[in-house]
């Protein structure tokens, strides 16, 4: 058909008008049309004008519109969430609502909301328009599945967004059994079955099947901004474990409606709303028992067997469950059903438990002391000292954290057996190594590995690290020495010392003091041990040649690599800077270096010197 254009409507036949309104209308309802709204609107007005009583203009309530594949308009566009996998695409993400906000991301209170991401199919009911229940489809049109309320789906909740979702515990016990393989795929087969299946109307019949509501989930969290980073994880593992349906991750958002809508939207998502998935697929996998181990500070940990299962191009038959307070409020033990997930060559990690077990059961005393085991907190503790299994984790956390190569867990189990612990595998013979049972040859290779790294400089911050102190990894000991020297922290440090550091909480402090003090034999032994210990606190005399003044080193250094040059310089007294300002009182210029670079140093009036002048400077 021929399509007439706005300045030639007035003179088609009435006849010409109705089958061109009529023609483009279906075309429009379709999700195909052929002419702008403008265009239309001036044909309609010519029939309107023409023919006030025709059906074609009376028809005040529309039928929902329809795309070529039968699929049903959203009154108004329904948008999906901006994905996101890392943590660092949160704070990012948290930096741009802080700016918005004119807050900044260590002190803000705006409340964001946690909820979690439901692995089912997303739809809406459309109340005011049509009363239909639509899935989002492609945010446009969407599949109507209005029908499943009248067979029992069941809605929780009140708002007008939300995720169609079938309840696990249902999944497990009863659609698992007949061959379901996954919920979100059972679901979508109910959403976009012509007839429904006898398995599809039981459930539905069940109330297994429901409409969740995003706004009102009771699961939901609120934090204010500054929080969220800290809480991030906890909370991400807290709402994956205690949903009742499948969820692959959380979905971040503003909390206050004003702010939420004011962030605008781009043309996918909304800019205030973030999801951070889970990279990879969750398996799922059976529990078939529990080894627990013993840590170095006596907290005995679950550690999962589970039924061999393929997990990112790995078979993996174990995994960690964090602690026996998890194992207690989730009900792991054997017959239990958990989803993992295992990214890049991480340990998997235990999501939740999609099943619990018949049959949860916590040990009562240490498996391997048989000392009576204490609860604190969370944790289920050996408080025995002398525990062989203790000793054996000290003894691997050491030499993994020292960089003392080939003694993995057996070798430790067998050093724990033979009594030898930290101190004594540092000054181990060779006759103490045969007869904890190793070969010779192997003796002989651990004696020359344990040399290797007495020999070698060290820095101060591992040695403290490696003592195992819970509070003291190797980021917090770096910042500490780097104020107090390892001498004088042995020879005591106070809780107010400590706290007056930045990055130190007083709980921290507290715990610091007390582990110092547990591990002063080991720690004095370690600072005596080894031949250089290099000290995170530069120790800086005042007639040091750089004292005082602010250095930027730029171009090919050739007298060392560019951190051992800066290093070394501020041995020397210098400040570093990574680049010129208006406080820099030298450029030091190695080969290949830019005019501009040079020319802006003496504009600001900087020294501008060559590498060999500064190596004279500092004789
Ligand atoms: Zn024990």
């Amino acid at each position: 058909m021929q399509i007439l254009t706005p300045e030639f409507s007035c003179f088609a036949t009435d006849a010409e008008l109705i089958a061109q309104v009529a023609h483009l209308n279906t075309e429009y309802r379709k999700g195909s049309p052929l002419v702008t709204d403008a265009h239309f609107d001036a044909l309609f007005t010519e029939l309107e004008q023409r023919q006030p009583d025709h059906e074609l203009v009376k028809k005040v309530q529309p039928e929902p519109l329809q795309d070529s594949k039968g699929r049903i308009a959203h009154s108004r566009p329904m948008l999906s969430t901006e994905k996101s996998y890392e943590p660092a695409e949160v704070k990012s993400w948290l930096e741009k609502i802080a700016t918005f906000t004119g807050e900044t991301l260590a002190n803000g209170t705006t409340l964001i909301r946690i909820s979690p991401k439901f692995d089912g199919c997303a739809g809406r009911f459309d109340k005011d328009a049509s009363a239909k229940l639509i899935t989002r489809g492609d945010g446009n049109f969407g599949n109507d599945f209005t029908h499943l309320i009248a067979h029992g789906l069941v809605f929780k909740g009140y708002g007008e967004i939300g995720e169609v979702i079938c309840d696990e515990g249902y999944f497990q016990s009863v659609l698992k059994p007949q061959g379901v393989v996954h919920p979100r795929n059972f679901v979508a087969g109910l959403i976009s079955a012509d007839t429904l299946s006898p398995i599809g109307l039981k459930a539905l019949k069940d109330g297994a099947v429901h409409f969740v509501s995003y706004d009102d989930h009771p699961g939901n969290v609120t934090v204010t901004l500054s929080a969220v980073m800290d809480l991030l994880d906890t909370v991400e593992a807290s709402l994956i474990a205690n949903c009742p349906y499948r969820t692959d991750g959380i979905i971040l958002q503003v909390h206050d409606e004003q702010i939420f809508k004011s962030m605008g939207h781009g043309s996918r998502s909304h800019h205030a709303q973030l999801a951070k998935k889970i990279a990879g697929e969750p398996v799922e996998a059976e529990i078939t028992g529990i080894n627990w181990q013993v840590g170095r500070s006596g907290r005995v940990t679950p550690v999962l067997n589970i039924v061999p299962t393929e997990m990112s191009g790995a078979t993996v038959s174990n995994c960690t469950a964090h602690h026996a307070g998890n194992v207690k409020a989730q009900g792991i033990g054997a017959g239990a059903v958990g989803l993992y997930i295992r990214a890049g060559e991480v340990i998997p990690k235990l999501l939740k438990v999609l099943k619990p077990s018949p049959n949860t059961v916590l040990p009562e005393e240490c498996p391997c002391c048989q000392s009576e085991l204490v609860w604190q907190g969370d944790f289920l503790n050996c408080n025995n000292d002398a525990c062989e299994g203790r000793i054996a984790s000290q003894l691997e956390f050491l030499t993994k954290t020292l960089g003392i190569d080939l003694i993995g867990r057996k070798a430790a189990e067998k050093l724990a057996k033979a009594g030898v612990d930290c101190v004594g595998l540092l000054s181990i013979t060779s006759e103490k190594l045969i007869g904890a049972g190793f070969g010779a040859g192997q003796a002989a290779n651990i004696l020359s590995e344990i040399d290797r790294v007495k020999t070698n400089p060290i820095e101060d911050f591992k040695v403290m690290a490696s003592v195992g102190i819970h509070t003291l990894g190797k980021r917090a000991s770096k910042n500490l020495l780097s104020e107090y020297p390892l001498n004088a922290l042995l020879s005591g440090i106070t809780e107010t010392q400590i706290t007056a550091l930045s990055g130190f909480a007083d709980t921290k402090a507290t715990a610091i003091v007390d582990g110092l003090e547990k591990n002063k034999a080991l720690l004095s032994f370690l600072a005596q041990f080894f031949v250089q210990i290099t000290p995170s606190k530069l120790v800086i005399s005042n007639d040091a040649p750089l004292i005082g003044l602010n250095v930027v080193f730029t171009g090919t250094l050739s007298s060392g690599s560019r951190n051992e040059v800066e290093r070394n310089a501020e041995m020397l007294g210098a400040k570093i800077q990574s680049s010129v300002n208006g406080k820099t009182n030298v450029l030091v210029c190695g080969a290949n270096v830019g005019v501009s670079k040079t020319s802006k140093a003496a504009a600001l009036g900087v020294k501008v010197i060559t590498e060999a002048d500064y190596l004279m400077m500092i004789g």
